[in-house]
């Protein structure tokens, strides 16, 4: 993090941690480092952010803004909608951003006070119809004077934004931390996991990971049961048309992005909603990070991958493996969802409870 005065918020962009997550791979029986990179800890509480001030300063460049005219339309599952809105504000641009309905209150609420129009669209809709988010952002752009679409689905600076970013930061934090007889390190990362919605975040982090570090690191993607990103096809066809609730990753149609190739992206795993909240109440429980849905996409995705492979078995020797889990966002933006809640309130009640109902009821 910087240690000097910074000019605005977009300075707070990226530059987050990368912490272990010990006792949820001890709980695991895994002897890897299981590390977290920590999105939301960025200025707008999500890996998004990096995207946003990466797109808006490249359209900046390219003399395609212009302060006190532009709308910046953009549709978006919220966070990259919450990044434009952050350095629009900065900036003097005004913000529409077009998301469907399941998307949560408060990333809308998070948009509208940072100054964004938010258009909800229905979340049913096939990406090619109009009243979809990504029809209704084309429609509002052809109507609107200086209406600019700055589209993250075909953004090359969305990729680009993590080779240069997330990748190097999460390089470094890796390859500068010293193996040690109770912590051993081979010294590079040797698996990413990170779950794709545009693909954007995947996609630059194993460019970086390929061509800068470590040619043979693991990149696994993980992508939603009802979504179809994965390969191989099979994976998908399952649950073709499954309603998930978690926000932000999965897709009706490959955004141009995302890569592929297993160059790329090794291999995918498919995540369910259940999976996916159970290891984000044993992250917040057992690590005290308050990270959202998604984030427990990833991890769940990490540990299956782990111990689960294809052959059903577990990956051998996991010791001194660096595997890095992102984390894309936080709790923030799903305080008010049911399965939060069913999380946070629902818990068992742990002896310190009774032990409290004892004490009041004695007063
Ligand atoms: N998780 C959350 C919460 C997100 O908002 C996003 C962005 N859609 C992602 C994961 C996936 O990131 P990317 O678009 O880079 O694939």
């Amino acid at each position: 993090m910087a240690t000097q005065i910074l000019d605005n918020a977009l300075g707070a962009v990226g530059h987050t941690p990368l912490i272990r997550l010990d006792k949820i791979a001890k709980l695991h029986g895994l002897k890897c480092n299981l590390l977290g990179k920590v999105e939301y800890m960025s200025a707008g509480g999500s890996v998004k952010d990096r995207i946003a001030k990466a797109m808006v300063e490249a359209a900046e460049k390219e003399g395609k803004l212009f302060p006190g005219k532009s709308v910046v339309i953009e549709p978006t599952s919220g966070n990259t909608g919450i990044g434009l809105a952050m350095a629009c504000a900065i900036k003097g641009y005004s913000v529409i951003i077009t998301m469907p309905n399941k998307m949560s209150l408060e990333k809308e609420a998070a948009l509208r006070a940072l100054g964004a129009e938010v258009v909800r669209t229905p979340t049913e809709a096939a990406w090619d119809a109009p009243e979809s988010h990504i029809g209704v952002a084309q429609r509002l752009q052809r109507e609107i004077p200086y209406g600019i679409i700055l589209d993250q689905y075909r953004n090359v600076n969305n990729p680009l934004a993590h080779e240069l970013t997330t990748g190097p930061e999460i390089i470094e934090a890796v390859t500068s931390t010293p193996s040690t007889a109770s912590r051993p390190s081979s010294g590079k990362v040797d698996v990413v996991v990170a779950g794709a919605g545009t693909g954007g975040t995947i996609t630059g982090i194993s460019r970086a990971m390929k061509k800068q570090h470590n040619p043979e690191c693991i990149v696994v993607g993980v992508d939603p049961k009802g979504s179809i990103l994965a390969l191989p096809e099979s994976l998908n066809t399952a649950d073709e048309g499954l309603a998930y609730v978690v926000e932000g990753i999965g897709y009706d149609f490959i955004p141009d992005v995302l890569s592929r190739d297993v160059k790329d992206v090794d291999t995918w795993i498919k995540s369910s909603d259940d999976e996916s909240f159970a290891a984000v109440q044993a992250i917040m429980k057992n690590e005290g990070l308050l990270v959202g849905g998604s984030s427990g996409s990833s991890l769940s995705g990490a540990i299956n991958w782990l111990t689960k492979t294809e052959a059903g078995k577990r990956v051998a020797n996991t010791e001194g493996l660096n595997v890095v889990a992102v984390l894309p966002d936080g709790i923030r933006n799903y305080m008010s969802k049911p399965w939060f809640l069913k999380i946070a309130m629902e818990a068992e009640p742990s002896p310190l409870a009774l032990t409290i109902s004892k004490v009041l009821q004695s007063v």
